[in-house]
């Protein structure tokens, strides 16, 4: 910044100019109060437009939802049938056999149920 005194240069952040000693006014720091209030007035009446055209455009049906429920329905057999032949195969305990027979079947009949409404559509 450059000193308003002696109108020579000084490093950024210098509390005292270093070629006449006057203190130097950081701009930087000084208005951090100021500033606050400001951006949150054009902010404010921007945000509800915004949200009642999306919802509208998307028929009420966010589209975070939708894909993390498709999501889920997509990753959730996955895992089970992973972790049902894990427990399956180590076979442990016959309750971790169980478990992991049910998992097994259980995400396996998803995926079928998914793929039989798949088949139906076309
Ligand atoms: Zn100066």
């Amino acid at each position: 910044m450059f000193c308003p005194q002696c109108g020579k240069e000084n490093e950024a952040g210098a509390r005292f100019c270093g070629h006449c000693g006057t203190t130097l006014v950081q701009p930087a720091n000084e208005p951090a109060p100021e500033r606050q209030p400001v951006p949150e007035q054009p902010v404010t009446p921007a945000e509800p437009v915004r949200i009642v055209d999306l919802t509208r455009a998307d028929a009420g049906v966010s589209p975070g939802l939708k894909w993390g429920v498709i999501a889920a329905s997509v990753v959730f057999p996955i895992v089970g049938i992973g972790m049902g032949l894990y427990y399956w195969m180590r076979a442990e305990s016959p309750e971790k056999l169980a478990t992991g027979k049910t998992w097994f079947f259980v995400g396996l009949g998803i995926i079928v149920f998914y793929l039989s409404l798949g088949t139906e559509q076309y």
